[in-house]
């Protein structure tokens, strides 16, 4: 728990546990930052020449989490922004809405047939460098009203294909509870809806909002519900993020990872399979591994494809079925996800494959149909 608290001493531990007291103690300036972390000049100029674009705010329990020795900290690339994030090239390359995530009703998307999309928040408790939604940050910390949430659930009504919704933002379990359980009911009162998920990156950035037993109370009230997270790196893995998922867990929601490769963050085997074998631990399944979009302001994240394809490799043999993830790009224009895996047939004759082990053996193997 002391080194949980880095920085923060002087913090009461009823304080460091309270979800309330990390968002409303955000460090949301550079003078604020400067006083824990010796920074990088990139970095002083990044959070100058950020602001107003793509905004910072670290929790302080995220901040603690970075070694202030390493200015290649993996938190610290994912938390603290440089001067890259607009530096002429990653802008001009890059789209604001890669996956054309923006439709007609505001905050709502409908790509594949049995799902939607709900993007009711642009809060977040950390903005983290690499979001995918990095075009919203510069709206200023805004939550969908009543009217445009009963907008959205007015057109999932319509729409009997449609069988799971998911929430998510900016992150939508920063939402009030009164407005997290408006929603869940408005939408439990339609019959064709199976299941709702949440988008939720708070089991890593201020996990201290799973002690709520109010707000646990409200998502078992309209189970089922699952919760997708985002854990990028095994040091996010902490004794409070597993008590945060742990509490999840116990209310009969299961929960699912979604991590991004990103460069200089986890675009490593090694960190990666640690990554896979501490979520296994706290019984979190490494659901997707998603190759970094090309998001305005974002693409100094973007590693190759075969660095991808290396790591799922890697893991192969190594770690559980259970614990690889589906390596996936996502189509531009908002085509969807295509899973990528290496290729392991390396011939094949009639019925006969030449396949390549996880060792990397060849080893014949004839496939016949049974009639
Ligand atoms: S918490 Fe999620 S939505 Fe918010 S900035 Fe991070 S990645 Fe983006």
């Amino acid at each position: 728990m002391i080194f949980m608290r880095r920085f923060f001493d002087h913090v009461s531990e009823k304080d460091w546990l309270s979800y309330e007291w990390q968002i409303r103690n955000r460090i949301r300036t550079l003078e604020d930052l400067k006083k824990f972390i010796p920074l990088l000049p990139e970095e002083e100029e990044g959070i100058k020449r950020t602001k107003g674009l793509y905004p910072l705010a670290i929790t302080p329990y995220y901040l603690s989490l970075i070694d202030p020795e390493d200015p290649n900290d993996p938190i610290r690339i994912q938390a603290i922004p440089r001067a890259v994030e607009v530096d002429e090239k990653v802008q001009a390359d890059g789209d604001p809405d890669a996956l054309r995530e923006e439709g007609e009703i505001p905050g709502l998307t409908h790509r594949y047939p049995d799902r939607v999309l709900m993007v009711v928040t642009t809060f977040c408790a950390v903005y983290c460098r690499h979001c995918m939604r990095k075009r919203i940050f510069s709206q200023g910390e805004v939550s969908r009203t009543k009217e445009e949430i009963d907008r959205m659930i007015d057109y999932i009504r319509k729409h009997e294909e449609v069988r799971d919704v998911l929430i998510s933002g900016g992150d939508p379990l920063t939402l009030s509870l009164e407005k997290i359980e408006y929603i869940l009911k408005r939408i439990r009162e339609i019959d064709h809806v199976e299941i709702i998920r949440f988008g939720t990156r708070l089991p890593v950035l201020a996990p201290q909002r799973f002690f709520n037993d109010r707000l646990l109370d409200i998502l078992e009230r309209y189970s089922p519900i699952w919760i997708n997270t985002h854990f990028n790196h095994p040091k996010e893995i902490t004794e409070l993020s597993e008590e945060a998922i742990d509490r999840i867990l116990r209310r009969g929601i299961p929960v699912n990872n979604q991590a991004v490769l990103l460069k200089g963050v986890n675009d490593d085997p090694e960190v990666m399979i640690q990554l896979s074998r501490s979520l296994l631990r706290i019984k979190v399944k490494p659901q997707y591994l998603f190759h970094c979009d090309p998001i305005k302001g974002a693409m100094h994240f973007r590693t190759t494809v075969e660095k991808g394809l290396e790591i799922i490799r890697f893991m192969r043999g190594r770690i559980s079925g259970m614990g690889i993830p589906t390596y996936a790009v996502d189509l531009p224009g908002g085509k969807g996800k295509v899973p990528l895996l290496p290729n392991y047939v390396v011939s094949k004759k009639g019925n006969t494959f030449i396949f390549e082990s996880f060792s990397g053996e060849l080893v014949e193997y004839t496939i016949d149909e049974v009639a």
